[in-house]
């Protein structure tokens, strides 16, 4: 029987201890908080949005574009639901986006920690692994002086984001001690901060608009959904799409700027139509822009481009319409990994196996979850990593 120890109580451990109890091995979990799944707990807001019905290679973000894509092949949407039915967890779906029937993330911890139970895994919490070390009989697993042992370790450990719940980043040195490659961890599902004046005027707002992402002048993606604007900040889950590939190039000193569409439903020549006809009667263009955008939104946009709203020529407003359908907001930074939803960077998945999640580098070692160079936009995929690479790697320890 394979002892196997896992490091981290997060969703990626727990699967993983799961799938390697149900496998036939003995399994410990070493958890430093005094409870496991504590982000599990925060997701969804509350909720829990656990998977995706829609899943393909644009929705994650990895050095290695064809990586997450082959991990999920290997334990993909349908054997996570069978997964879910083992454990009495039943879901539905809206657009795509799959909760658990109760929409209570507590209720998928509690069903998740039952499991455990029942399969007889031991959890130790307040019990913060120091280091991990390969024996010539496996591996040694270092905790605050005592050391326990193991024929093989999974390291789930989560990334940076939100160190409260407890994923402080420790699991990267764990990695490196055994020589694997770290990309920069780096915030990701993250606001975005801008020198704009505009985010300062239209602080509050909330707005369905488009966004258009350029690094270096050249356009790498864009999206579509509600914008948020707080002092020095936009945000929404439209903007934290775009936020991994924005915070990277900004960390490689590259330029970084947002296009935004406030009008996505109304072509230029429709608004400025709308807008004359309300200004020919109002004579101001904030009365004439009223019964289209918010007050604030539209004095963000006039202050910001010297439009005077006494000035109601043509040439004014068509001016008023194109800054509605593209102002330029220059990206300068984001907010940190204690508000930003995952990590983008972690250990190489080039030095991982695809269908095990082991490491090429140091047999019986597994790396999974958050801790990967892995991350997923937002709608259930960074759970879905958790759950698919928990699965394969704690599947694989028990052989
Ligand atoms: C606010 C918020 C909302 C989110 N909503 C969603 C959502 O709806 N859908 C979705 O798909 N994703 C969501 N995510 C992302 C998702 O929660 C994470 O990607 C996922 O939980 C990561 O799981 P993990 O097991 O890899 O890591 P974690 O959940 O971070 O677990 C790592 C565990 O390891 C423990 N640990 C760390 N270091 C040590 C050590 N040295 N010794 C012992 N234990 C250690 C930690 O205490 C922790 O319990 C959200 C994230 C946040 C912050």
């Amino acid at each position: 029987m394979n002892r196997v120890i896992v490091i981290g109580a997060g969703v990626s451990g727990m699967t993983a201890a799961i799938c390697a109890a149900r496998g036939g091995a003995s399994v410990t979990v070493l958890e430093h908080m005094d409870k496991g799944g504590k982000k599990l707990l925060m997701t969804g807001n509350g909720k829990c949005n656990l998977t995706n019905t829609h899943i393909d290679r644009e929705c994650y973000n990895c050095t290695d574009e064809g990586f997450p894509m082959e991990v999920y092949k290997n334990f993909p949407y349908e054997s996570t639901i069978d997964f879910f039915h083992s454990i009495c967890l039943y879901t539905k779906e809206k657009n795509g986006y799959v909760y658990p029937v109760s929409e209570q993330a507590g209720s998928v911890l509690e069903l998740l920690s039952d499991e455990l139970k029942r399969l007889n895994v031991k959890i130790k919490y307040n019990q913060k692994t120091d280091s991990v070390r390969r024996t010539s009989q496996g591996f040694e697993v270092s905790v605050e002086g005592y050391t326990y042992t193991a024929d093989k370790c999974i390291l789930a450990t989560g990334a940076k984001s939100v160190p409260q719940t407890g994923s402080d980043g420790s699991g990267y040195e764990f990695a490196k001690a055994f020589s694997h490659s770290v990309i920069k961890p780096l915030p990701s599902l993250v606001a975005l901060k801008t020198d704009s004046g505009l985010t300062n005027t239209a602080s509050g707002v909330r707005r369905d608009s488009k966004a258009f992402l350029y690094i270096d002048d050249m356009l790498v993606k864009e999206s579509h959904g509600e914008l948020q604007f707080t002092d020095g900040y936009i945000s929404g889950i439209m903007i934290y799409e775009l936020s991994s590939q924005a915070v990277r190039a900004l960390d490689g000193n590259k330029k970084v700027h947002i296009e935004l569409d406030f009008s996505p439903d109304m072509g230029e020549t429709e608004l400025f139509d709308i807008l004359k006809k309300n200004a020919d009667r109002t004579m101001n263009l904030i009365k004439a822009a009223r019964s289209l955008f918010n007050d604030k939104l539209i004095k963000g946009i006039i202050l910001e481009n010297n439009i005077s709203p006494e000035d109601v020529s043509d040439k004014n407003i068509r001016l008023f319409a194109a800054k509605c359908k593209s102002t330029k907001i220059t990206v300068t930074g984001c907010k940190g990994f204690d508000t930003a939803q995952v990590t983008s960077g972690g250990v190489s998945v080039n030095e991982v196996n695809p269908k095990t999640l082991e490491s090429k580098i140091s047999k019986g070692l597994y790396i999974v979850g958050e801790l990967l160079d892995v991350d997923g936009i937002c709608g259930g995929y960074n759970l879905q990593w958790a759950f698919s690479t928990g699965a394969l790697a704690g599947t694989d320890a028990a052989r």
